[in-house]
């Protein structure tokens, strides 16, 4: 159960095969203007909220892992309908199975979720206007800096062991 105010969000992919729900506010929004988001949504970004696997509970449907390259070269699996084949989220090689990438797209409500940072800014899209109050950086960030205290300690229950990233 979520306890953050927040409420739960559900959401799903377009022939309605797959429903799932998000029971608690996400630990961050990533909108990345990397070119490889750029061609995985066929857009100019994506837009991806992150949130601790097991507060993503599946309602309805089985959906099929593919695995797919990612810029960073660790490979992530994105999780899709195996029907209509839309892209639900992904897990990337560095979080493992513990975070998942939800596409905010996919959820009823996706207005809920803005931003909370712009990434790989140096990619973007030149005609894409970034708004003054949202942190943007050039490639990626330092989780420290920029992330909620609440978040980096919901984050640290899911890596106790590991040392900080570098
Ligand atoms: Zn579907
Ligand atoms: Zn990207």
């Amino acid at each position: 159960m979520s306890d953050d105010g927040f409420g739960a969000m559900e959401g799903g992919c377009t022939c309605r095969a797959v429903r799932y729900r998000m029971s608690s506010k996400p630990l961050f929004v990533h909108c990345c203007h990397c070119r490889w988001c750029q061609r995985e949504t066929g857009a100019s970004f994506a837009l991806n909220a992150m949130i601790e696997a097991d507060r993503v509970v599946l309602l309805q449907g089985q959906p099929e892992v593919v695995n797919t390259p990612s810029l960073s070269g660790m490979g992530q699996r994105i999780t899709r309908c195996p029907i209509c084949r839309i892209a639900l989220w992904s897990n990337y090689g560095g979080g493992g199975d513990a975070v998942r990438f939800v596409r905010v797209g996919t959820l009823d409500e996706p207005d809920r979720c803005p931003p909370d940072i712009h990434i790989f800014t140096e990619s973007k899209q030149p005609w894409v206007v970034l708004p003054r109050d949202i942190p943007a950086v050039p490639q990626y960030y330092d989780r420290a800096r920029y992330w909620p205290k609440d978040s980096l300690e919901r984050r640290a229950v899911l890596f106790p062991a590991k040392p900080e990233a570098s």
